[in-house]
């Protein structure tokens, strides 16, 4: 097994940089950095090959960003099921719905795969210590991950965040800081310690590779649609990486000729009371404002601004999607319906997702006929007040 990466590349001004010490945010414009592979070299690992191994995530070993596959910290992540939501669909005539769960991941969301590949990275770079601000389930997984690398963390999550969340950044041995406001408070905190300290900060898209596990939901849609795409993807949308991660992942998996040039409408959906990509893009612009007062009671959708926005915006587009916002009543009524009807245990922003599809296929912007895969990104046990 050998990883194909071969430098960083600023998704925004193209500025190319070495992949060989820890980094942040380009230093030329500030914006986000991809990492970039040897196409050619990583054609030869054949698709088939690396589908067929045993484990989860780490199959696409070739495609990541980790040299030493010593340096790999896993706890057995990805490789989630694909549910056919048969229930929901019948209800509502739509034969082709399908549900990505990534609930069964380490600590209860997606946000798994993604530090899986960022503490890996940092432990491989010689990171000493780590920080990260959070809406929740990204700290839990970072300090998830930092206790198996053995490398401290500094977790910034709103005062208000979710108990489980709370306690269970805690209970991984992460030192918790607990922050008046929104997530963007907690980035603030987080980039002034990580400033004191020398800790390495793995914001949303301000590293380089959580991004790169993101990526891999990509390359599982296509592996479980038999190579090919579905007709569009729904996703709950707060700082990005899910988006740009899968939309990477589907570029790059065409390059390397593993899927065809058919790609999904990428369909972003927010709350309203923090709907800054919706407005965006409703709006034609191509970066976001950062949104006043964000309220929602679906935590990982509580981002008031995102520094990949323009990726977000850019792959929505391209892609002939949307983006749409959905009340906090919809989100409780999709919540109950995961639950009674396909025994997915949805976070309140799969829900989110799920009210989302119902609204679009409402006003007839998806048909039912189409082929759906609306993304539960994470567990509702983690938020067990809201299960009833
Ligand atoms: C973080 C989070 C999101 C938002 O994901 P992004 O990829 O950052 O947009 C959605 N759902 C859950 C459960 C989350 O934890």
């Amino acid at each position: 097994m050998r990883s194909r990466l071969s430098h960083l590349e600023c998704a925004a001004c193209g500025r190319t940089l070495n992949a060989d010490a820890l980094q942040t945010l380009c230093p030329e414009c500030g914006l986000v950095l991809f990492a970039r592979y040897d196409m050619a070299s990583l054609r030869r690992a054949h698709r088939d090959e690396l589908s067929a191994r045993k484990g989860r995530m780490w199959r696409w070993f070739e495609a990541l960003p980790v040299l030493d596959p010593n340096c790999v910290v896993s706890l057995g992540e990805g490789a989630t099921p694909l549910l056919h939501a048969e229930r929901i669909g019948e209800r509502i005539g739509a034969p082709r719905l399908f549900t990505k769960d990534e609930s069964g991941n380490p600590t209860g969301s997606f946000k798994a795969r993604g530090l899986s590949v960022a503490v890996s990275k940092a432990k491989e770079l010689g990171a000493r210590s780590l920080t990260i601000p959070t809406a929740g389930n990204a700290g839990g997984a970072l300090a998830a991950y930092a206790a198996r690398a053995g490398i401290p963390a500094d977790v910034f999550m709103p005062i208000d965040a979710p108990i489980t969340m709370r306690r269970e950044a805690a209970y991984y041995g992460a030192r918790l800081h607990l922050v008046e406001g929104s997530i963007a408070d907690a980035g603030q905190a987080a980039r002034k310690a990580a400033g004191e300290t020398g800790a390495f900060d793995v914001s949303t898209l301000k590293e380089p590779y959580r991004v790169e596990g993101k990526k891999t939901m990509g390359i599982e849609l296509a592996e479980q649609f038999g190579w090919e795409l579905p007709d569009a993807v729904v996703y709950p949308t707060g700082g990005g990486t899910g988006i740009v991660g899968m939309w990477k992942a589907f570029e790059e998996m065409e390059a390397l000729g593993w899927i065809g040039a058919k790609r999904p409408k990428m369909i972003v959906v927010q709350a309203e009371g923090c709907a800054p990509i919706v407005r965006a893009y409703e709006e034609g612009e191509p970066r976001a404002d950062a949104w006043e007062n964000p309220q929602t009671n679906a935590p990982g959708l509580r981002v008031p601004s995102a520094v990949g926005d323009f990726l977000i915006l850019n792959a929505v587009r391209e892609s002939g999607g949307c983006a749409v916002a959905v009340s906090e009543e919809a989100i409780a009524e999709a919540e109950q319906a995961m639950g009674r009807y396909e025994g997915v245990c949805a976070a309140p922003e799969g829900a989110a997702a799920l009210a989302g599809y119902l609204q679009l296929t409402d006003n007839g912007v998806i048909e039912r006929r189409e082929s759906v895969v609306v993304f539960n990104t994470g567990s509702g046990l983690k938020i067990p007040e809201r299960l009833k």
